[in-house]
């Protein structure tokens, strides 16, 4: 089994496609979230990974990121598309607007997030863990569909599963970090570590606590956000295939591990 393009599906996103066949891969690092769905369109090899799961029974501090993009890598995959709900912690950044990250603060406290537990000792950068090429073409593919973008932007992630406090969200807005979610890490780094391409589309569902003058989070209008935007998130995440070569080749991310290995 080979696949050219990862795809992780977020909250809200557990089908992509009805023609492909669900299989299951497993890996040293124990189970991943769901079985995988492969598919091909437009002549191009797509594996599927719906991140909670099908039924969304994976909380984000239980999912087995290690697991899931080990399978990516096992199917050779050179890039992943990785959607998210988010929330915004900046006022000119609205419901409905598509973030692309290009950076991270990782507020997380219990997760396995390097493949490299020794002998082999490698200390990866995570300056670039978000693919820059792969970012450019997610702009251009948003501006083509009218969608509201933000080419740039600072994800905060937490441990979940509680919302952030209105201290903690007063916090990161006033450190000037963009967004806020709680899967974004370790996925980046570990696709970094993997030496696949990695794209993060943040869905804007809400604003957090913190953000001034602005209503807090509840569960039901991330959803009604969510569900309203959905169907935009598949047109650019088609989209994006579309305009991915078939050579497609990345110097920066597919040489990650060159220079990080010390022994
Ligand atoms: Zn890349």
């Amino acid at each position: 089994m080979k696949a050219d393009i990862g795809i992780i599906g977020g909250s809200g996103l557990y089908k992509f496609f009805d023609k492909g066949k669900w299989v299951n891969i497993k890996t040293k690092y124990g189970k991943p979230s769901d079985q995988i769905f492969l598919f091909e369109y437009l002549g191009k090899k797509i594996a599927f990974l719906p991140r909670h799961g099908r039924k969304h029974n994976l909380p984000p501090h239980k999912i087995n990121y290690q697991a899931n993009i080990d399978v990516f890598k096992q199917l050779g995959v050179k890039l992943i598309i990785s959607p998210a709900a988010v929330g915004s912690l900046q006022t000119n950044i609205k419901r409905g607007d598509f973030v692309f990250c290009n950076d991270f603060i990782d507020r997380t406290k219990k997760r396995k997030d390097t493949f490299f537990n020794g002998p082999k000792t490698v200390h990866i950068s995570s300056t670039d863990c978000y693919c820059d090429q792969l970012r450019k073409i997610g702009k251009k593919v948003c501006e083509k569909n009218k969608i509201k973008v933000h080419d740039k932007g600072i994800v905060v992630v937490i441990e979940g599963p509680r919302f952030s406090s209105k201290a903690e969200s007063k916090w990161f807005t006033k450190s000037g970090w963009h967004i806020i979610n709680m899967t974004q890490y370790p996925e980046n780094v570990l696709a970094r570590e993997a030496e696949i391409c990695y794209l993060n589309i943040s869905l804007v569902t809400d604003y957090d606590v913190g953000v001034q003058g602005i209503k807090p989070v509840s569960l039901e209008e991330v959803i009604k956000v969510f569900g309203k935007n959905i169907e935009n998130v598949k047109k650019v995440i088609i989209d994006i295939i579309k305009e991915i070569p078939k050579d497609y080749s990345c110097n920066k991310c597919h040489n990650a591990l060159k220079g990080a290995i010390i022994s």
